[in-house]
């Protein structure tokens, strides 16, 4: 890698990972171009018009805005100016969960009152009991996030200093190396309860009871921290940070996709190959999946084989609002059947299958936002059914997803969203559809969070083959989920910024 003045860093892809990492780089005083392949910022962040109405059709649970704030700041932004663009609304309820026996469950905004929003629905013991489950959840965040959550880790020695074993000792203290629904009952003994504060370990891609206590930190994130909604649809948070970029210097080359490196002798990325020709690069990040970083390497496939998270079957569609009125419900809904373990165990399996007594999140955007959310009379609403991934199930979605959703709304009809059966469908993604976007395993939610691919044993985010190539995004350190890939950039911008300034050693 030859030293140059002012060193260029290309980033592919305009994900909030890659958003993230450009706008660190840039901090740094690095020349940034963010080469993507569509035409807006956001990448599975985003809103899309369907049939002339607005849709959140990737992620719509949004937590830790902080972490937005963090990547704003590093190009100049204020924290009151990066407020007032993004001009975050609380989701409030964050979720309303509701489950078969009829039970409703309304889990604030703000913390302090869900104790009693739980006293209301399962009496006041349940209430004292989640007042001290979220005093631990809070505990374990703490003990978590920066040393073990927000830092690059380049093997076990890592583990061994101080801040990390008094860390580590903490997490032992608060018997987090057990199961996540153990610990999580040791707190609160209702079955549904222990839904409350475990389902989540879905959005790691592994079933809860499976799942380690140390993944009390995303029921921390949620539900102790509060969910959020950004005005005009989630697709507004890329258009913010990619806005900022651009005013701080970095370049978005949109409608621009990465073919391959040229490298030069020693191996080294020397230029970025795109459908628009070459965009020399004195280090590249990366935010694309493996198997996409390695056909781009002309190494054909990562070696290393990966168990991936299940995926879903997400149909968007439109329903009067004088139907959405009368169902109980909020902008999030958990609709939880009779099964649990059994739920997990069937999209998580070595052998998949589709649900057969299905749990399910229906939004509502226009909850909150019904200025987006709802045109002449009708609703966005979108129905998301997890299902097994292409790894374990080969299932063919293309003829099964339209039949599938008709049956996942029928059962949410007989569950008490009358009217839901007859919404307008505009359109179904599956896996297949993330298929054919390139995502192994046809799911978004990339490699699956399970023990050997978490932590210092997920992928690390330096390439091993190649010296200034480095990844971010979900595919990568520390995981799956907008709060995890906003770091993912900070850590992949520290290893280059550190490449750089060693001359291409690491
Ligand atoms: C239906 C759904 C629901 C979700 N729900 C939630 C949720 O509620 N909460 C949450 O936190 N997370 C959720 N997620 C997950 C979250 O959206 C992702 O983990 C996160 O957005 C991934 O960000 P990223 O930057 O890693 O990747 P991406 O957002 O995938 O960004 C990668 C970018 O690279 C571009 N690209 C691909 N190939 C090339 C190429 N060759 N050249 C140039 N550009 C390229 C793509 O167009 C894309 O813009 C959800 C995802 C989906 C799909």
């Amino acid at each position: 890698m030859t030293a140059v003045s002012t060193p260029h860093v290309v980033v592919i892809g305009a994900g909030l990972s890659g958003l993230s990492a450009a706008a660190r780089l840039r901090q740094s005083g690095v020349d940034v171009t963010i080469i993507e392949t569509a035409s807006a910022a956001g990448g599975l962040v985003r809103t899309e018009t369907i049939g002339g109405h607005r849709f959140d059709t990737g992620a719509t649970v949004l937590t830790m805005p902080g972490l937005l704030v963090d990547v704003l700041d590093a190009v100049g932004v204020t924290e009151d100016q990066a407020r007032e663009r993004l001009s975050l609304t609380p989701v409030d309820p964050g979720y309303v969960m509701n489950y078969a026996d009829g039970t409703s469950l309304t889990i604030p905004h703000d913390a302090a009152a869900i104790p009693a929003a739980v006293a209301d629905a399962f009496g006041p013991k349940s209430g004292s009991d989640v007042a001290d489950l979220l005093t631990w959840l809070r505990r374990v965040y703490d003990a978590e996030f920066e040393v073990f959550i927000d830092r690059n880790f380049d093997g076990f020695s890592d583990l061994a200093d101080g801040r990390t074993r008094k860390a580590a000792a903490e997490l032992v203290r608060l018997r987090t190396l057990g199961g996540l629904t153990g610990a999580i009952a040791r707190f609160v003994s209702d079955e549904r309860l222990q839904r409350a504060f475990t389902f989540q370990a879905l959005y790691a891609g592994v079933p809860p009871h499976r799942a380690r206590a140390i993944y009390a930190i995303i029921p921390d994130m949620d539900i102790g921290r509060g969910v959020w909604a950004a005005p005009g649809g989630m697709g507004r948070v890329g258009e913010v940070l990619a806005s900022a970029l651009v005013d701080a210097g970095v370049r978005i080359s949109y409608g621009t996709t990465a073919t391959g490196f040229t490298r030069d002798s020693a191996g080294s990325i020397v230029a970025v190959d795109t459908t628009h020709g070459p965009i020399a690069a004195d280090a590249v990040v990366s935010t694309l999946e493996r198997d996409a970083v390695a056909r781009l390497t002309g190494e054909g496939r990562a070696r290393r084989r990966l168990t991936y998270s299940p995926s879903a079957v997400v149909a968007h569609g439109l329903v009067p609002v004088d139907v959405t009125a009368r169902w109980r419900s909020g902008h999030h809904t958990l609709d939880f059947g009779t099964a649990w373990t059994q739920t997990f165990a069937e999209i998580t399996g070595r052998r998949g299958r589709v649900m057969s007594d299905g749990s399910f999140l229906v939004t509502r955007g226009a909850v909150g936002d019904p200025g987006t959310f709802v045109v002449d009379g009708l609703e966005s609403v979108s129905v998301l059914a997890p299902t097994p991934n292409l790894d374990s199930a080969e299932l063919p979605w293309d003829v099964l997803a339209a039949p599938y959703v008709n049956e996942v709304l029928s059962t949410l009809a007989h569950r008490g969203y009358s009217g839901i059966d007859s919404m307008r469908i505009l359109r179904i993604d599956h896996p297949r559809t993330w298929q054919r976007a390139g995502l192994p395993a046809g799911t978004p939610f990339s490699a699956a969070h399970t023990a050997a691919q978490t932590g210092p044993f997920r992928t690390r985010n330096v390439w091993p083959t190649i010296d200034n190539l480095v990844l971010a995004g979900s595919a990568t350190v520390p995981g799956v989920g907008i709060p995890p890939v906003l770091i993912s950039g900070g850590l992949a911008a520290s290893r280059v910024v550190d490449m750089l300034s060693t001359g291409g050693d690491r």
